[in-house]
């Protein structure tokens, strides 16, 4: 470790899956230390035996090795300063207590929870706020504590935190200076009658063991920030800079939660989701470049993050926003990236996983046609599914009655001169001649084009609304496509399967 390293780390709770607001701490740290030169740490905090778990610690480091985020120590990578799970770094905290019991700053507290809660509730009933533990055991004297101890009495450690403290100041990168009065702070816990460390206590030793120098996270911590700074000044230990970050909001402007759809990272990238994009929002929820950049690559990010563009103003999390930007990424994706990314919903569309290795060509070439339409990879099967029906057509019959049975559209006429055409080998199976080929119906006929294409995009691709219908025809096999010229045909205009 050089002097001034930057170093940060994301500490999740193995509680869950890892939920978008986790994510962008996880990018901010991330960035931080890419833009100084820094060291980003992972660190899981698995402390809490009842909601932690291993599923949920590999599926948070799969979403954070999806989503590209690289961490130079913690778990799978290792590090100077691991372990780097808290249930393995036990020792440590045992002797963190055993330094401040030795300097007498904490001492041990045997009051049961039924006292506790008989005390809290006496106070709310005297219609007083309750601040908190009133130091009973603090008082008790240290022969008499020992001697408790000894005989097996439960008991917790406590924080002996000092009666005239002055308030609790700190600096906060993004939401400035902040100032809590000492006085509310009451002797917290440190270490729980099974030994087990409370949250501030081991964020405390493990910022400090890690050398942490900026610990950025979310604003439901702010609270917990007094607490750990006299646990910092209890150890002697140096205070690291703090960034709390806003909360992320759904339109409503309450807290992004499931009644707003997705937010774990899991199902954004089973909706279809790139990581890019996911990187490039996230970051700009709270943070900006120069308040009007959108479009921001992960190098850029890397380069130019900095704290004090961080923003305390809520972020709303914009659905249409990302949709757009995700679309955007796609453009910027090219052919052979978006067939093997877009592999399992192309399958979902019909393609098998061997055709898509062996025709990755072909499959690159629906990459021209469908790009500028797709903003998520789970339209796919929607929107591409009638390049996998083979020589069949899923008339869509909405479309039917809109286009081929319209009064007086002609529609039938159409769809048999496109198929004289379209069946003519003399022409190049390609897009350009074919079209032009059609076009030159359009006089003879006194068919305006769209009257002369429309009917035969529903026959050939389903629905009315399609991707370019030249370049998918060109995609097709001949016969699959007369094929399906004269399903339509023959289900619409002669069994009128269609008709009302
Ligand atoms: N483990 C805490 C959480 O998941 C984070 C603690 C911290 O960043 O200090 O909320």
């Amino acid at each position: 470790m050089t002097d001034n390293q930057v170093r940060v780390r994301f500490a999740p709770s193995p509680t869950g899956k890892l939920h978008v607001g986790g994510a962008r701490t996880a990018i901010y740290n991330w960035a931080y230390a890419r833009a100084t030169g820094g060291k980003f740490i992972l660190r899981i905090e698995d402390t809490d035996p009842t909601r932690s778990t291993e599923e949920n610690t590999q599926i948070i480091v799969r979403a954070l090795r999806w989503l590209g985020l690289d961490w130079d120590e913690g778990p799978e990578v290792g590090g100077p300063y691991g372990p780097y799970k808290q249930t393995e770094r036990m020792d440590t905290y045992k002797a963190a207590l055993e330094k401040l019991k030795a300097e007498g700053k904490v001492y041990p507290c045997f009051c049961t929870k039924e006292e506790l809660d008989a005390k809290r509730k006496a106070a709310e009933e005297a219609g007083k706020k309750y601040t908190g533990y009133d130091r009973t055991c603090r008082n008790i004297d240290p022969a008499e504590a020992q001697r408790r101890i000894d005989a097996g009495e439960p008991h917790v450690w406590r924080l002996k935190v000092p009666l005239d403290h002055a308030p609790i100041e700190f600096d906060d990168a993004v939401y400035g200076h902040m100032k809590f009065p000492g006085e509310v702070m009451d002797d917290l816990i440190l270490v729980r009658s099974d030994g087990s460390p409370t949250y501030n206590f081991a964020v405390v030793c493990d910022d400090t063991n890690m050398h942490i120098t900026h610990v950025i996270r979310g604003d439901d911590h702010l609270s917990n920030t007094p607490r750990q700074i006299l646990i910092y000044e209890a150890l002697g230990y140096p205070v690291p800079t703090f960034a709390h970050l806003s909360m992320i909001l759904g339109p409503d402007k309450k807290k992004l939660s499931k009644r707003h759809g997705a937010t774990s990272v899991e199902e954004f990238r089973d909706q279809g989701y790139l990581p890019d994009t996911m990187v490039n929002f996230l970051a700009l929820l709270g943070w900006s470049l120069d308040g009007e950049t959108t479009l921001i690559s992960r190098e850029q990010l890397c380069k130019e993050f900095s704290l004090d563009r961080v923003t305390k103003k809520d972020a709303i999390f914009d659905q249409t926003k990302l949709d757009w930007m995700n679309g955007e990424y796609i453009q910027r994706m090219g052919a052979a990236a978006w067939v093997d990314y877009a592999k399992p919903w192309l399958v979902q569309a019909g393609a098998t996983e061997n055709d898509i290795d062996e025709r990755h060509d072909w499959y690159e070439k629906i990459y021209p046609i469908i790009c500028e339409r797709l903003q998520r990879f789970d339209e796919i099967p929607a929107k591409l599914g009638y390049l996998f029906w083979g020589p069949e057509v899923h008339l869509d019959p909405a479309s039917v009655k809109k286009v081929l049975l319209k009064a007086n559209a002609r529609a039938d006429e159409a769809i048999q001169a496109c198929r004289k055409v379209l069946a003519d080998e003399s022409i190049e199976w390609k897009c350009d001649p074919l079209q032009d080929a059609c076009r030159a119906l359009c006089e003879p006929m006194d068919l305006k084009p769209g009257k002369l294409f429309q009917p035969l995009r529903v026959a050939v691709c389903g629905n009315r609304v399609s991707p370019p219908l030249f370049e998918s025809i060109e995609l097709l096999p001949r016969k699959d496509v007369l094929a399906r010229i004269d399903e339509t045909y023959r289900r619409v205009f002669t069994d009128h399967e269609f008709d009302a």
